[in-house]
């Protein structure tokens, strides 16, 4: 079975990708790196979640080194960016390289990410971010899909209610919690 590198941000977001690749005979290694996430609760939340689903599946779930002060130092100058603007971009690519070197590290030749199944994130930035990354890793690529097609939305609505996980109400750093909070609505 060829393996894949898998970015995961969430376990909403992945659930339904992760059993879309394995039925088309790819095992992913799921790759846990989110630095951008805001406050430290909110990011063991996620974190356990995506865990919980993985070794459900018996899958192997690796956690980055994430630092959010770093992350913070990446994005200076970006704080008021809407999202999908530059901030958005810069954050995948954080991201999208640490994902390409992983995958260079174990000698996977391909990884792709969770990002891609949500409806709140633009799918163009997110495949400029992954070629990007790719591109300074030669003979690693990037595996672009749109995840929220051929039936994977839904699927991604019921494996949610399913699998009883959380659901976060904000995309993940505090720039986009401080917008949700000003505004009063789910982002
Ligand atoms: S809104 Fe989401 S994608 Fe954009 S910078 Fe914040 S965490 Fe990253």
């Amino acid at each position: 079975m060829q393996t894949l590198a898998l970015h995961t941000c969430c376990a909403p977001c992945s659930a339904a990708v992760i059993e879309w690749l394995m039925a088309n005979g790819i095992r992913p290694l799921l790759f846990y790196y989110n630095p951008n996430i805001f406050p430290e609760q909110e990011y063991q939340i996620r974190r356990q979640e995506c865990s919980r689903y993985a070794h459900s599946l018996g899958l192997e779930a690796v956690d980055g080194d994430a630092s959010h002060d770093l992350w913070l130092e990446r994005i200076t100058g970006l704080e008021d960016e809407p999202e999908r603007g530059l901030r958005c971009l810069e954050c995948f690519k954080i991201r999208l390289l640490a994902t390409a070197n992983f995958a260079a590290e174990r000698g996977i030749k391909s990884f792709a990410t969770t990002l891609a199944a949500s409806r709140q994130k633009s799918l163009e930035q997110i495949a400029e971010a992954g070629h990007w990354a790719a591109a300074q890793y030669p003979g690693i690529s990037f595996y672009e899909k749109n995840w929220r097609k051929g039936g994977l939305s839904e699927r991604r609505r019921e494996l949610l209610r399913d699998n009883d996980f959380y659901n976060q109400q904000y995309c993940g750093c505090e720039f986009s919690l401080r917008r949700r909070t000003d505004s009063g609505n789910k982002v």
